[in-house]
């Protein structure tokens, strides 16, 4: 702790700022080469329909298995990437693997899941988002319509009419779009008139006392309300207990996601999960 380090103060924050700056500087380098080194790995978290309990899609989460930097999170190193440029290559990436594996499971015979891709604001800047998704769908032959991007309110402070074209063009293309994260930013309610969102998603801080709170049971009528008054659909992320469940399904939320049903989990063990609740569904109906 800086306050007990007395006249050692100044430096030790100085000494830990650069610590900061060495890891930066080693995740950049590292991510440099994560790709080529097969590092990446993609895994799945279900997406569970309300109304039926049945499977209806996946998003996709990105995992680093890095030895020097031991694993670092998502929120740590998508940050790095985006401030070094990185993000575009890696978003690429994640896309093409992303429908490669939905469409490798639907030719094995699993029935057709829809798949969310989280992307970064710059993808949309200083990418071309438009052709990366138009390579990612034909490279894989997955139809557009099963293909979900979510984007955060962020890219949409900067509203300008190249964003708004580009999601014309991307709804022309047939892929689905998503707020992510809703209720964490600044957004103003006036995007949701502005873009053509089909899903929004509703931030885990809001679903973690929902159980407790009413203030956030109140939140949630309203945002479900207001979002299918849009003509859009909801999904509750970070739904950990059943009493949430209970909450959400009783305020006519549409999909849910969560530690409840399962974590993000690599290809081989969603797979397993997948059979094992599809078999529980069947089990209850009998
Ligand atoms: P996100 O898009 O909001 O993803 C949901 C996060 O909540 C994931 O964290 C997921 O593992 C976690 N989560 C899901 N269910 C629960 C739950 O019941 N309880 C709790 N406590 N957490 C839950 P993760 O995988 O660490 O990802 C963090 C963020 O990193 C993501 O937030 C997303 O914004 C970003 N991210 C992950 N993969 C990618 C990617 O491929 N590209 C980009 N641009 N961003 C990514
Ligand atoms: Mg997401
Ligand atoms: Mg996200
Ligand atoms: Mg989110």
């Amino acid at each position: 702790d800086a306050k007990n380090q007395g006249g050692g103060r100044f430096s030790f924050y100085s000494e830990s700022m650069s610590d900061q700056a060495d890891r930066r500087l080693e995740m950049e380098h590292q991510l440099r080469h994560a790709i080529a080194r097969n590092e990446f790995e993609l895994y799945y978290q279900p997406v569970i329909n309300l109304r039926d309990n049945q499977l209806v899609g996946v998003e996709v989460l990105l995992r680093w298995n890095n030895e020097n930097l031991g694993q670092p999170g998502p929120d740590e190193f998508i940050l790095i990437a985006e401030h070094s440029g990185q993000i575009v290559t890696i978003g690429n990436w994640v896309l093409e693997q992303a429908c490669q594996q939905i469409m490798a499971w639907s030719r094995a015979g699993f029935p057709a899941l829809s798949v969310a891709v989280n992307i970064s604001s710059k993808q949309f800047i200083d990418g071309d988002i438009l052709a990366s998704v138009g390579h990612a769908l034909k490279q894989s032959g997955l139809p557009a319509a099963q293909l979900e991007l979510e984007i955060t309110e962020g890219l949409l402070l900067n509203d300008t009419p190249t964003i708004r074209e580009i999601f014309k063009q991307l709804k022309m293309l047939g892929v689905h779009l998503s707020l992510d994260d809703f209720g964490t930013g600044y957004a103003s309610l006036s995007y949701l008139k502005r873009y053509p969102f089909d899903t929004l998603k509703i931030d885990r801080s809001f679903v973690k006392d929902i159980d407790n709170c009413q203030d956030s049971i109140t939140l949630t009528n309203a945002i479900v309300a207001m979002a299918h008054s849009f003509g859009m659909r909801v999904i509750a992320e970070g739904v950990e207990n059943l009493n949430q469940r209970r909450i959400l399904r009783d305020r006519h939320c549409d999909m849910v996601q969560g530690y409840l049903y399962s974590p993000a989990l690599p290809a081989d063990d969603f797979l397993d999960w997948a059979k094992r609740y599809s078999e529980m569904q069947h089990s209850k109906h009998i």
